[in-house]
């Protein structure tokens, strides 16, 4: 698998990722790829179609039922289709955001998803953000990175983020979701959010999103 010129960034809610994920990958003429996406257009589903969050094997069949298909233009404006309808928009809905970890925690449901996501990796040229890229997704990846901040300043930055788009949640609620969310992720059994032993642990509390690409592309300009 030719999977060496690729970008993993991986690391907790709101360290700002994907904002610089789609940053890098414009620098670099990558292409971008959100893997958190396909876990909430999972979830999305099963909140559509009302399925208990418990029962582990009707969400893992469901998980390898959808079709799920990304798509990264010119300007990395990325987007994602579920069974045919775009859902670039819902899948941030605050519900989807409370459920995602339960969904991402089945160990068939990460089967099905790192299987489609080494499939987009193989080409190369890929800047993958999520949470076990640089340790599962792409074990082989040339540049690996850990992007963190403290809880405070994701929520925030979260805060601001669901404001700019119309959702009315209260700082606190935020907190406390996003350390739930963390929880999840951090101790789950299969692929949990832990740095790759080779990435780059980038800790984002009070630096600019440019002050954080500039850093990741110094890197990778050295690495070369
Ligand atoms: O990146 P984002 O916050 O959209 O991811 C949503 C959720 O999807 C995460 O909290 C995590 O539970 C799951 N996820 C994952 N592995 C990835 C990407 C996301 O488990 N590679």
């Amino acid at each position: 698998m030719k999977v060496k010129n690729n970008v993993a960034i991986d690391g907790p809610a709101g360290a700002g990722k994907s904002t610089i994920a789609k940053l890098i990958a414009k620098k670099l003429g990558f292409i971008y790829i959100d893997t958190g996406s396909m876990y909430r257009a999972v979830t999305l589903k099963a909140l559509q179609k009302n399925y208990d969050f418990d029962d582990h094997g009707a969400l893992a069949r469901l998980s390898s039922e959808v079709k799920i298909e990304l798509f990264s233009g010119a300007q990395n404006d990325f987007r994602i289709f579920l069974d045919g309808e775009d859902v670039t928009e819902h899948i941030r809905q605050p519900e989807v955001s409370r459920h995602v970890s339960l969904v991402a925690k089945i160990p068939q449901v990460r089967k099905n998803m790192v299987r489609q996501q080494q499939i987009m990796a193989q080409t190369g040229g890929v800047v993958m953000d999520g949470r076990d890229i640089g340790t599962r997704v792409m074990p082989d990846a040339k540049y690996k990175f850990f992007l963190t901040a403290s809880t405070e300043e994701r929520a925030k930055r979260r805060h601001l983020e669901l404001l700019q788009q119309g959702y009315e949640i209260s700082l606190d609620t935020i907190i406390a979701e996003i350390a739930e969310r963390d929880n999840i992720d951090q101790n789950r059994a299969v692929d949990p959010l832990v740095p790759a032993e080779d990435a780059v642990i980038i800790d984002s509390t009070g630096l600019t999103i440019n002050q954080v690409v500039e850093l990741i592309v110094k890197h990778i300009d050295e690495c070369k």
